[in-house]
């Protein structure tokens, strides 16, 4: 047997190719959920070029995650915990309710990330968005805005409201599409 060459350590690059796809987060690289990181993941040892951004709900503090150890659920089985709560998805199936909560990277929210149904499963996280972007989506969008405020609101307030809203402001929206009707709905939050 010939005698093994030590491989060289590839660099990010090589897996560029091959990033994992998440059915319920369009975009989680572009929008911030995985950060360039050369440590190895605590969950498979492997440095495979990202580190998970968000929280992964578990007993123990876990440093570095990599997406495919988020994508395949060995993170969130391995440190028994979840990167997304739960909360509203009870009218969901079990099925989408695991791949959401286990093997889906929480978006960056002021107040833990929320996800918004549409038909009966979570829609999918497209982006963070202002009053500006979300005019674009159409009227139908900014309605949702006012549909998902958690208190109640004069139409006055709601107006003011969605219009304080600012991408990288203190109070900023989600937008998310239905994985069915493809309708674009959103909520808003501030820090
Ligand atoms: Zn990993
Ligand atoms: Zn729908």
């Amino acid at each position: 047997m010939a005698k093994k060459k030590a491989a060289p350590k590839k660099k990010s690059t090589a897996v560029q190719a091959s990033l994992p796809v998440f059915r319920y987060y369009r975009d989680p690289f572009g929008t911030g959920a995985f950060e360039p990181c050369d440590d190895p993941c605590d969950c498979c040892g492997r440095a495979r070029g990202y580190r998970y951004q968000g929280f992964l709900y578990a007993e123990e503090e876990i440093e570095t995650i990599c997406p495919w150890c988020v994508a395949d659920g060995s993170a969130a089985r391995k440190f028994d915990g979840i990167f997304v709560d739960d909360e509203g998805l009870s009218r969901c199936r079990p099925r989408a309710i695991a791949e959401l909560t286990k093997r889906t990277p929480e978006f960056f929210a002021f107040q833990g990330a929320k996800w918004l149904v549409h038909c009966g499963e979570p829609a999918v996280y497209l982006t963070p968005a202002g009053y500006a972007e979300l005019k674009r989506y159409g009227e139908e969008t900014l309605q949702s805005v006012k549909d998902n405020l958690p208190i109640d609101m004069s139409e006055k307030q709601k107006q003011g409201f969605l219009r304080s809203l600012r991408r990288d402001g203190s109070c900023v929206a989600h937008v998310f599409e239905c994985l069915h009707c493809q309708k674009v709905i959103a909520y808003g939050e501030c820090d």
